[in-house]
C-alpha cells in the first residue's frame, strides 16, 4: 500500500517585512521540511538563509510550555483570573490609562486586533504600543504628512520595472533579501542602476553602481539637495505639481537654505562633490526611479522628515503611483503593517483612522465599546517612561522583547519591577523579557510560528496567511483566544466571542469598510463576508480591497493623482536641516549606529537555534575604522568596552572599513539570555522623532576602549 502523500501547508515566513510565501511538510514529529513557495508573489520560491533554515528552528527546546504566577506554575484559570482581577482592581484604583499594553511586529493582524479592542474600546486604555514604533512609525507618519494616510504607494513589481533604484539607509542585501535579488535580477535583465546611500558600506553599498557613504545623519541635505537640482534644471513634472499637490514653494525655499546646490549638498553631507553630482543626473534623468528606505531613514529623530525629503522629490517629479516608479518603504517586521491596520501604534484607533471626532465615534459604534479612547496615548518611549515614573501600573507585553531591543534597555528592566501587574505573553521561557518580575508577573505560554492561524502584511499591502501545520505545544494558546478570555472576564463577553481566526478577520474587513465610502485608503470591503473555509484557504491578497472591487487588490495608489487628503492634493514638507539630536564630546567622541546582521533575527529566539546561522556572526561584536582602531590600539578579535551615556558592553572589535572614522556599528541581537554584558540596547540613547516618536537608534554618542 503507498504510502500517503505528505500534507503541504501554504504559510508565510516569520521574519522580515518581504513577507516570502513557504511550504511546510510535517513529518509528524514536531519537525517540518521547508522551501519556498513558487506561487507566493513575493519571492515565487526563493528564500534566504533565515528562511530556508526555518526547519532548524522547531524544536520546544526553551519554549514556555505552562502559565505561571510569580515563578510558580499555575493553571490557565487561575492565570487569568489574577490578570482579569489585576487589570479591573488597577483600573478601579488608578483609572484605566494606568493599564499599557506593548504589542509586537511579530503578531498576528488576528491578535493584534483583538488587542487593540480590548485596551482601546473596552478597557479604556489609549497606551497600547508596540515594536513597531521602533521600526517604520517615521515612515507612517511621513506617508501621512504627505499622503493624507498611511499608504505605500507601490508594490514590489516596481524594484523589477524601476531603471533605477536608490536604496537608503537599508543593507537590503541583508535585511531584506529576496527583495534585493529581485534588484540584482532587474540590474540583468534590463540594466537597472542601483544607488546606495549609508553612512555604513555594507555589503548592499558594495552591490552599488553608485555607493554614497554620507555623513551619519545627514539625509535631508542630500534630499533637499536633489530637490533644488530637479527644479533648477526643470526636471519637476510641473503639471502634477500644479494639479495635484500643494506647498511645493514653501519646501523649495527651505531646501535651498540647507543645500542650495550640488557643492553645498556635497559639505553638508560629506560626500565628494562628483559623487553627488552623479546622483543628481541619475535621479533627474531617470523616470522610473524607485527610493526604498529602511531603518537607516526611520530610526532616527529626523526620521520623519528623512522620508519626506525623498517623498518630496518623488512628488516634484510626479513619479508615484507609476510602473517602476515611487518612494517605497521596506517594513522591518513580517507584520508591522498589520499592526498599522488595526492600530497597534499609540497614535491610531483602529482600520487607519484616528482620533478625529468622527472617527471616535464611528469605530465606538462599530464595537458599541463602552470606553472608547479619545486621543493618543503614550508611545514606546514615553510609555517604558511612565511604567519608571509609576503611572503605568499595569504592563501586558505580548511577542517582544523589550529588555534586549529598547533604547536604554536597562531603565526598561528597572522599570518594570516598579510594576504592581506584569503580564507576558511569549512562546519563550527565558527570554530577558519573561526572566523580569514586577510586584505580580503572570507568563502566558503563547504559540510560535508554525502552529498559530492567521494572516500578516508585507511591505507591498499584501495580506498572506500563516497557518499552523504543528501541533499546539504543552499548554500554549493563541494570543487572541487568551486577550479573549481576558476580555470575557472582564464582563464584556460578547464583544470576544470569537470563534477563530477567521471571524476575527471578517470583523477586522468589516470595520475597515464600515461607513468608508471610498474616503480612506484601508479597505478590505471585499473579504468583510469572507466564509471560513475560503479565509481558510485564502491566497495573497493586496489592499484596498473595497466591496465594489470584490477581492482583486490594487498593486499602486495615486495613479490618478488624487491623495487622501481633504482637498485630495499631496503635501510637500519643509524638512529641517541635518542635525543629530545628540553631539559626540571629548569624553564620547564617536557615533554609534546599530543594526542586524544577515542570519539572525531580533534577539535571536528563534534564530539562535539554528547553528548554521549562528555562525555567520557568533560572538556580538562591534565593528571600528582601521585609524580609529590603530589609535586607541585596538586589535581584530580584540574584546573591547562600549560606553554610552546610557550604558556599556563588552563587544569584539571587528576592524572594518566598512565603518567611516569616528563612527562604530553594533548588531543589538545579543541578551543576557544569549551573552555577557552585550546587550546593545542598553547602549543606545533613543531621542525620539518629534513627529514619528521613533526613537534614534543609529546615532548614539559613544566611548570605546580595549578591555
Ligand atoms: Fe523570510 Fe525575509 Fe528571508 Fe523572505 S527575505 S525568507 S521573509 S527573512
Amino acid at each position: 500500500v503507498p504510502e500517503p502523500a505528505p500534507t503541504v501547508v501554504k504559510t508565510t515566513c516569520p521574519y522580515c517585512g518581504v513577507g516570502c510565501g513557504v511550504l511546510a511538510t510535517p513529518d509528524g514529529q514536531g519537525g517540518a521540511a521547508i522551501v519556498g513557495d513558487p506561487e507566493h508573489p513575493a519571492n515565487f520560491g526563493r528564500l534566504c538563509s533565515k528562511g530556508s533554515a526555518l526547519g532548524e528552528t522547531l524544536s520546544l527546546d526553551g519554549r514556555l510550555l505552562h502559565p505561571a504566577i510569580d515563578g510558580a506554575r499555575a493553571s490557565w484559570d487561575d492565570a487569568l483570573d489574577t490578570v482579569a482581577g489585576g487589570l479591573a482592581r488597577i483600573a478601579a484604583e488608578h483609572g484605566p490609562d494606568s493599564i499599557a499594553f506593548y504589542l509586537s511586529g511579530q503578531l498576528l493582524t488576528e491578535d493584534y486586533y483583538v488587542a487593540n479592542k480590548l485596551s482601546k474600546g473596552f478597557i479604556g486604555t489609549p497606551n497600547v504600543d508596540t515594536n513597531s514604533r521602533l521600526c517604520m512609525s517615521s515612515a507612517v507618519a511621513a506617508h501621512r504628512r504627505a499622503f493624507g494616510s498611511d499608504t505605500v504607494p507601490g508594490c514590489y513589481e516596481d524594484l523589477d520595472e524601476a531603471d533605477l533604484i536608490v536604496l537608503v539607509g537599508s543593507n537590503t542585501a541583508w535585511c531584506h533579501p529576496i527583495l534585493f535579488r529581485r534588484m540584482v535580477d532587474a540590474r540583468a535583465r534590463r540594466g537597472t542602476k542601483l544607488v546606495v546611500v549609508d553612512p555604513r558600506r555594507t555589503q548592499t553599498g558594495e552591490e552599488a553602481d553608485l555607493f554614497l557613504g554620507l555623513q551619519p545623519g545627514t539625509d535631508t541635505a542630500l534630499f533637499s539637495g536633489l530637490l533644488v537640482h530637479l527644479a533648477d534644471l526643470g526636471a519637476l513634472d510641473a503639471g502634477f505639481v500644479e494639479a495635484h499637490t500643494a506647498g511645493f514653494d514653501a519646501a523649495l525655499d527651505r531646501a535651498r537654505t540647507i543645500a542650495p546646490d550640488v557643492a553645498a549638498t556635497a559639505r553638508a553631507t560629506g560626500l565628494a562633490e562628483a559623487d553627488v553630482a552623479a546622483f543628481f543626473a541619475l535621479f533627474a534623468g531617470t523616470a522610473r526611479t524607485v527610493t526604498a528606505f529602511s531603518q537607516g531613514v526611520n530610526q532616527s529623530a529626523q526620521g520623519t522628515d528623512k522620508a519626506n525629503a525623498i517623498i518630496n522629490c518623488h512628488l516634484a517629479t510626479g513619479r508615484i503611483g507609476k510602473a517602476g516608479a515611487g518612494p517605497f518603504s521596506l517594513t522591518g517586521q513580517p507584520n508591522a503593517m498589520g499592526g498599522r491596520e488595526v492600530g497597534g501604534l499609540a497614535n491610531m484607533l483602529a482600520a487607519h483612522m484616528h482620533f478625529a471626532p468622527e472617527e471616535v465615534d464611528r469605530v465606538r459604534r462599530f464595537w458599541d465599546a463602552p470606553r472608547i479612547v479619545t486621543g493618543e496615548g503614550l508611545k514606546a518611549v514615553a510609555l517604558f517612561e511612565a511604567v519608571r515614573a509609576g503611572r503605568i501600573k499595569a504592563l501586558w507585553v505580548m511577542g517582544t522583547n523589550p529588555i534586549v531591543s529598547m533604547p536604554r534597555a536597562d531603565i526598561v528592566r528597572a522599570a518594570i519591577a516598579k510594576l504592581d501587574l506584569y503580564v507576558v505573553s511569549e512562546a519563550v521561557a527565558d527570554s530577558d523579557t519573561a526572566r523580569a518580575a514586577g510586584r505580580t508577573t503572570v507568563l502566558l505560554p503563547a504559540l510560535a510560528w508554525g502552529e498559530k492561524d492567521g494572516t500578516v502584511t508585507n511591505s507591498e499591502r499584501r495580506i498572506s496567511r500563516q497557518r499552523c501545520f504543528l501541533e499546539a505545544p504543552g499548554e500554549a494558546r493563541a494570543d487572541w483566544a487568551v486577550l479573549s478570555d481576558v476580555g470575557r472576564r472582564l464582563g464584556f463577553g460578547g464583544a470576544f466571542a470569537f470563534e477563530g481566526s477567521a471571524a476575527i478577520f471578517r470583523e477586522h474587513a468589516a470595520l475597515s469598510a464600515f461607513e468608508n465610502g471610498g474616503s480612506r485608503d484601508f479597505d478590505l470591503g471585499g473579504v468583510r463576508d469572507i466564509s471560513d473555509r475560503d479565509y481558510a484557504a485564502a491566497p495573497p491578497l493586496q489592499w484596498p480591497m473595497p466591496r465594489a472591487r470584490s477581492r482583486e487588490g490594487r498593486a499602486r495608489l495615486f495613479a490618478d493623482g488624487r491623495f487622501y487628503t481633504f482637498d485630495g492634493r499631496a503635501r510637500f514638507v519643509a524638512v529641517q536641516a541635518p542635525a543629530l539630536a545628540t553631539t559626540v564630546t571629548e569624553a564620547r567622541p564617536f557615533v554609534l549606529n546599530t543594526g542586524r546582521v544577515r542570519d539572525h533575527w531580533h534577539t535571536m529566539t528563534r534564530t539562535g537555534k539554528s547553528q548554521r546561522l549562528s555562525a555567520h556572526r557568533a560572538v556580538p561584536f562591534v565593528e571600528i575604522h582601521p585609524d580609529d582602531a590603530a589609535s586607541l590600539a585596538i586589535a581584530n578579535g580584540d574584546l573591547a568596552r562600549v560606553s554610552t551615556e546610557a550604558g556599556s558592553a563588552v563587544l569584539e572589535a571587528m576592524v572594518t572599513e566598512s565603518v567611516r572614522p569616528g563612527t562604530l556599528f553594533a548588531a543589538f541581537h545579543w541578551s543576557d539570555a544569549t551573552a555577557s554584558d552585550a546587550r546593545v540596547g542598553a547602549l543606545v540613547r533613543g531621542v525620539p522623532d518629534p513627529v514619528s516618536g521613533q526613537p534614534e537608534l543609529k546615532a548614539t554618542p559613544a566611548a570605546i576602549e580595549p578591555v
